[in-house]
């Protein structure tokens, strides 16, 4: 293809500040940015490419997972709320090495390109590993590496590393470095001030989970703190360049306290309701001023890294917890999928809309097939009833890496085998 392409749709939903459609419509892609988008040209300069029968929308953003946790997708079923981090995850956590994390992880990014995320924010251990995976895969990403007290000198220096390696700036790189302590209860003042000061010095963004648990709240608040968000406002960390993941057990004083520093949320619906039984106190906190973006958690948590499937889980339970049907409409459901997401991670400026000047991140969704008939409410229909694979095309950064479903550059077959071999043995190691 040339420098320059032409989208063709039956539809483009810009996600734009006034959410204009275009009905049919066009993008027209110049290396690596939007140049124009609108109704199709009467002459096309340049490549067209035909893809009537869908609808085209920004490039889906993930705001929180952990693709090395492909492997552990179907390990951590139905567990007692309390043993699922140290029960279950932990001891499974112990038998990969970063080999099987990499493994892992390209399979992980695999399966959230074909269901239409072209950005992730990505944290877990062995984040150098994983990295290589992650920028292998084509997907824009901010990478983390895990820090945690008990091995925060060697934690602290690989992400000082990573950083050093990918740099902090979104604008420059493909995949960057943040910074990822792993929660309120294992990562203690010491630490947390040293992250805040790294933050500070490198520009980097902050990824924490915060109140994912019972445990969590109840080791916080033996430390003395009033609760996790209190915690990490006496440390600086509740702050717009900082993104908690879950907040699912707050009070209502908190979630304004999240939200009265402007905070952004990765929201894990799936997550939340399978491990916890819970509905994090997402209106309040977005009633507060906090931006909220949607993320999938791992494989084995949501057990599906479709950001499809979050969307409509989103609308489902954010309707339940508000005893109101009319609850978090779905246009502001398929934001926390694009333009707000794009905005929780400090990268509203770059995706999150088709709009020129953009970077051409671009999803192309088949609209045809029965499930997604009549097609008179496009937002609704892309909440509540597309799925990852009614996906047909991918574009990252102006490049097409996935074209009739299937990504163009990954060897599928051989991923899929390398990452399921780390699993079977995974299995056999602990039989
Ligand atoms: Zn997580």
């Amino acid at each position: 293809m040339s420098a320059t392409v032409v989208l063709l749709a039956d539809q483009v939903l810009t996600l734009d500040a006034q959410a204009t459609v275009h009905a049919p419509g066009a993008v027209t892609i110049e290396g690596t940015q939007i140049r124009a988008v609108g109704p199709p040209p009467a002459r096309p300069t340049g490549d067209v490419l035909d893809l009537r029968g869908c609808v085209l929308l920004p490039g889906l953003v993930n705001t929180h997972t952990h693709t090395p946790m492909w492997v552990f997708r179907g390990l951590t079923e139905d567990v007692p709320r309390g043993e699922w981090l140290t029960g279950r995850l932990l001891p499974l956590e112990k038998r990969l090495g970063p080999d099987a994390l990499r493994r892992s992880a390209l399979a992980g990014c695999l399966e959230l390109l074909q269901n239409g995320v072209t950005t992730i924010a990505d944290r877990y251990g062995h984040m150098d590993a994983v990295a290589t995976s992650v920028e292998a895969s084509g997907l824009r990403a901010v990478v983390g590496h895990s820090l945690f007290d008990r091995s925060a000198a060697s934690d602290l220096a690989r992400s000082e590393a990573l950083i050093e390696r990918l740099g902090t700036d979104p604008a420059r790189a493909r995949v960057w470095a943040g910074l990822a302590p792993h929660a309120t209860d294992t990562c203690g003042p010491d630490l947390l001030r040293r992250v805040r000061q790294l933050a500070d010095r490198t520009g980097a963004r902050v990824f924490i989970h915060l109140a994912q648990s019972e445990e969590e709240v109840a080791t916080v608040k033996a430390g003395g703190a009033a609760g996790c968000a209190s915690y990490l406002d006496g440390l600086g960390l509740l702050a717009p360049d900082v993104v908690v993941a879950h907040a699912t057990y707050l009070t209502s004083a908190e979630a304004d306290l999240v939200g009265a520093r402007r905070t952004a949320v990765a929201h894990c619906p799936s997550s939340n309701a399978k491990l916890e039984g819970r509905v994090a106190p997402i209106a309040r906190m977005r009633r507060a001023g906090a931006v909220v973006g949607l993320g999938t958690d791992a494989a084995c948590c949501s057990n599906g890294m479709d950001l499809f499937d979050e969307m409509k889980v989103a609308g489902l339970l954010n309707k339940v917890a508000a005893d109101d049907p009319a609850a978090l409409p779905a246009l502001d459901i398929l934001r926390a999928a694009t333009s707000e997401a794009a905005r929780a991670l400090g990268i509203d400026h770059l995706v999150g809309t088709l709009e020129p000047g953009k970077r051409a991140d671009i999803v192309a969704v088949r609209t045809r097939g029965a499930h997604l008939q009549p097609w008179h409410d496009p937002v609704a229909n892309l909440v509540y009833a597309a799925r990852g694979s009614d996906v047909a095309a991918v574009f990252v950064d102006g490049r097409v890496v996935v074209r009739d479903g299937r990504p163009v550059e990954l060897d599928v077959e051989r991923i899929l085998a390398d990452a399921t071999q780390a699993a079977r043995e995974l299995v056999d190691a602990r039989a």
